[in-house]
């Protein structure tokens, strides 16, 4: 029988092998295995037909232990309570991982928005507010942008909140528009993050960003900043994709001109530009390159396709894109992946000086945001390596042991509650 992936075990199971390996108390790790809270909303809403249809809805808070919850907000019709607990899950881990003071929550409603309007959208984000306002809140649980939301999705979570709480809350979500107390730098931070995090282990192996070959799957804020980013430095972008297929140029796709092609309204399987063939998904995670960067959702590199990989370094800027059965090939292969927890966490990390400014009412410059996130990231990356070389284990189970290590002390100075 098919092996059904379910990325709440998946989770577990690396995070059972990591306290393994690390010699990490199980005691207190038993906590860490379960989310403290899990609510489930039905949001009904009407639609712009007259009809009314309910929306399932979802916000897992996985850890506060050290910080409020953090976490975004995801609009997927594939979204289940488990995928937004996996997801809680690994944010508490990369909290933990770049040492900033928060833990990890999730949300999500399943639902595809691209058969909604532009005003159903609203309801229903508004609806979902609403049936979550008493667990949110600036210094409880501040909810972010994720697959198919954005700053749009973000300025009617705050709208709605601040209402209902009778004063402008801007600190209660992040990646909000800059008018309305989003950070520069916020937009591209994921994407920049993933850059650094490239970078950084390029340099661990003697090797430079310029003229490496990257592969990018997923086009949205995460790909399409990563790959925008890469290409100013000199980097070659050899595939991309989005939902729609995939595209591929040996000579270097110009990720300007494609960011520019899809912020009009296209899709990259209408994209024609000379040296251009059209190809699947499935086709471009076999690109020869030297970097792959899966940055669209869980589940792509399996052990299907983990053997046939042509790439020397995976970077992860997706959430949970690996299984632990394809990391133990990739491993056995020699291809050195950069992890989740680590590689796309520079989007939380400008989400925490977005919240820093608005709860202190500041404004902080673009030059600041980005040196103060590569001087966070540049940090973890030495405390994954200290792990790594003390361990001789993978750079995912390093960032596990890093992540797990701090979420398991701070559990023990606390002490349970009774
Ligand atoms: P997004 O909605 O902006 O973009 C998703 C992209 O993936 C789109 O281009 C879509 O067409 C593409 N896609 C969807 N299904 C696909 C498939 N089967 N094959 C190929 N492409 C497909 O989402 P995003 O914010 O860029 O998030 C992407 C990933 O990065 C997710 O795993 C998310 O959890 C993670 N992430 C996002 C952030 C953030 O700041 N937005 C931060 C950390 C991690």
């Amino acid at each position: 029988m098919e092996n059904i992936y379910n990325p709440y075990e998946n989770v577990l199971k690396v995070m059972d092998e990591a306290v393994e390996l690390g010699g990490l108390s199980t005691d207190m790790y038993e906590m860490i295995r379960h989310p403290q809270r899990e609510l489930k909303v039905y949001l009904p809403i009407r639609m712009d037909d007259g009809s009314v249809k309910v929306f399932e809805g979802y916000r897992v808070q996985h850890s506060n232990i050290r910080g409020p919850f953090k976490g975004g907000i995801r609009f997927h019709q594939n979204t289940d309570l488990n995928e937004v607990k996996a997801l809680a899950t690994w944010m508490s881990l990369k909290c933990a991982v770049v040492n900033i003071p928060y833990g990890g929550a999730k949300g999500g409603i399943t639902v595809d928005p691209s058969k909604l309007s532009k005003t159903e959208l609203m309801r229903l984000t508004r609806r979902y507010t609403f049936a979550i306002e008493s667990i949110i809140g600036p210094d409880k649980d501040i909810p972010a942008p994720d697959v198919n939301t954005n700053a749009q999705t973000m300025a009617w979570v705050l709208d709605t909140y601040s209402m209902l709480n009778g004063k402008p809350c801007p600190g209660v979500c992040t990646g909000k528009p800059l008018e309305l107390g989003g950070s520069k730098g916020r937009p591209s931070a994921t994407g920049r993050g993933v850059v650094i995090s490239t970078k950084l282990i390029l340099a661990e192996h003697g090797e430079k960003l310029e003229g490496t070959k990257i592969v990018i799957q997923g086009f949205g804020n995460v790909g399409a900043n990563t790959a925008r980013i890469a290409f100013h430095r000199g980097a070659v972008i050899v595939g991309l994709s989005d939902v729609s297929g995939a595209i591929r140029c040996k000579d270097g796709l110009d990720a300007d001109e494609i960011s520019k092609f899809v912020e009009e309204g296209h899709l990259l399987s209408e994209y024609e530009s000379e040296g251009v063939e059209h190809i699947s998904n499935d086709e471009l995670l076999l690109t020869d390159c030297d970097v792959l960067i899966p940055a669209a959702l869980e589940n792509q590199i399996t052990d299907k396709n983990a053997k046939d990989l042509k790439c020397r370094y995976i970077v992860e800027a997706a959430n949970g894109p690996t299984t632990a059965e394809a990391d133990s090939i990739l491993k056995d292969r020699g291809i050195v992946l950069i992890p989740d927890i680590f590689a796309n966490s520079g989007g939380v990390v400008v989400s925490y000086f977005e919240w820093v400014q608005n709860i202190q009412i500041l404004t902080w410059s673009r030059e600041q945001i980005n040196k103060m996130l590569e001087d966070i990231l540049t940090k973890a990356f030495a405390d994954i390596k200290a792990v790594v070389a003390k361990q001789g284990c993978t750079w995912r189970m390093g960032a596990y042991i890093v992540a797990l290590s701090r979420l398991i002390t701070a559990n023990e100075v606390k002490g349970l509650f009774p």
